[in-house]
């Protein structure tokens, strides 16, 4: 339920009513925008008189809520969220460039994606250390080395890094990484989603490859109510029927998500394609879809990458399409 208070209401005033709903079993979720306040109610909203609690002097409107996603809620939550990350801010306007390899190999390798794709405007550097891989004997990835090397391109860089977490277990390595990202494969993991939640840290969460826009919206509830709210969500293509590509990007995604949250939405367009050539125009599409930011892989040495090479930008492929990104923003203003 969301309780919408007149404009100008007193915080006095609007706290007794807060303390009030909150003595009928509920937790209350306090939304101050520049117009107005929102009060979304979270718990058993049928223990609460609706008319008469829209017979208030202070109160508004009152309107039932009946999406099963509620913190996540745009209703509960008008104004966009804008995570900051450092001095980074992604949403609400501020379009975040995430980039870097798909997996964490060496520090020479790590360190000098990171620089290459500061200069061409990544705000953020990305890289494996736990690596989900189909098969066991793949590369899985150096995991504590790995955060190890990625702290020491941030050193070098200033770039806050993203990177991410498996399995609840590993969490404490996780401690000073700058955002954690919870991968396609993990999205329903309802425990990691809960333990990640009380770290307290950004959390990127992916959509699985087969789940529909209400369970990844039920997913970041998960970590919503363990108390974190600033969680970013990311397109990166679900399975279809299609050959030629790794997943099909979903960029209508953007839009619905838009509609149904107040949480940033970004686009993995090189997970969605699988094939380099075509991560620069799905790019390009999601800039101009509205998107709030791009993770995308960069690798400078693509066809000895330990994973992800065919889907792996060059640098110098990277800048050429930063350039063009920043050309959509500016032609969509
Ligand atoms: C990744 O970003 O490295 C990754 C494994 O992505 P996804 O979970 O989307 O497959
Ligand atoms: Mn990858």
């Amino acid at each position: 339920m969301i309780v919408v208070l007149k404009h100008g209401v007193s915080p006095e005033k609007r706290d007794q009513l807060i303390a009030w709903l909150e003595n009928l079993g509920l937790r209350i979720h306090v939304s101050d925008g520049d117009y107005q306040t929102v009060l979304g109610l979270i718990g058993d909203v049928s223990v609460v008189d609706m008319d008469l609690v829209a017979s208030l002097e202070i109160v508004d409107t009152v309107k039932l809520v009946s999406e099963p996603f509620k913190c996540c809620n745009r209703q509960f939550h008008p104004d966009d969220l804008i995570v900051e990350v450092g001095s980074v801010r992604i949403g609400g306007g501020n379009f975040a460039m995430i980039a870097g390899p798909c997996s964490v190999e060496t520090e020479e390798q790590i360190v000098a994606v990171a620089k290459a794709v500061k200069a061409s405007g990544a705000q953020l550097l990305r890289g494996g250390a736990f690596k989900p891989r189909t098969s066991p004997y793949d590369f899985q990835g150096l995991k504590g080395t790995g955060i190890e090397l990625l702290k020491i391109a941030r050193a070098e860089t200033g770039l806050p890094i993203v990177t991410e977490v498996m399995s609840a277990h590993d969490l404490p390595l996780f401690e000073d990484v700058d955002v954690i990202q919870i991968g396609a494969r993990n999205m329903q993991n309802f425990d990691l989603l809960r333990e990640a939640g009380k770290l307290g840290r950004p959390i990127l969460l992916k959509r699985g490859m087969a789940n529909t826009l209400k369970e990844l919206l039920m997913s970041a509830e998960y970590i919503m109510a363990s108390g974190n709210e600033r969680v970013i969500l990311c397109e990166r293509g679900i399975r279809t029927f299609s050959d030629y590509t790794r997943n099909t990007l979903d960029l209508s995604a953007v839009s619905v998500l838009h509609e149904l949250t107040h949480l940033p939405v970004i686009v993995d367009p090189s997970h969605a394609t699988g094939v380099a050539r075509y991560v620069p125009p799905m790019a390009l599409a999601a800039a101009a879809a509205g998107a709030d930011g791009l993770i995308i892989e960069v690798h400078n040495d693509p066809m000895h990458a330990l994973c992800d090479g065919a889907q792996s930008l060059r640098p110098e492929e990277y800048d050429a399409l930063a350039k063009k990104i920043r050309a959509v923003r500016e032609a969509i203003r």
